[in-house]
């Protein structure tokens, strides 16, 4: 199950909602295989779905970029085999940075996070409803 944020900041208009957690359709590979967009990611996640000793990692995460401070809310993927392993990974969608290769996962009420509207910190965060 997943919590859901709402995340203001007191200093411009920024507002965000941040799903975060991990969802009914994330505990197994095959059901993500269902859901998951990126093409170059699904075509790893069909070859480890193939592989028994597959064990994996999926989670809605807040990526924070560390160049512009935008805040990226997207599935952390990380699957690893006998063989093989693969983690997903993101662009900045607005500096087109690499985002760190590990999303905030929980509880981001503790962490201080600098808005992306204006750089001050720190964003009011408020957890609204559960998900899933
Ligand atoms: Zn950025
Ligand atoms: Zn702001």
């Amino acid at each position: 199950m997943g919590v859901a944020y709402n995340l203001t900041c007191n200093h411009c208009t920024y507002k965000q909602n941040v799903f975060l957690g991990i969802g009914f359709r994330y505990v197994y590979v095959t059901d993500i295989l269902e859901w998951y967009e990126d093409s170059v990611g699904k075509e790893r996640i069909r070859e480890f779905s193939k592989d028994e000793s597959t064990k994996h990692v999926c989670y809605d995460g807040l990526y924070v970029c560390n160049e512009c401070k935008f805040l990226l809310n997207a599935v952390y993927l990380h699957m690893e085999s006998d063989s093989d392993s693969y983690t997903n990974s993101y662009d900045c969608p607005r500096c087109s940075t690499v985002m760190p290769s590990k999303p905030i996962d929980e509880e981001i009420e503790v962490v201080v996070l600098a808005c992306p509207g204006c750089g001050n910190e720190k964003l009011t965060c408020q957890a609204y409803m559960d998900w899933d």
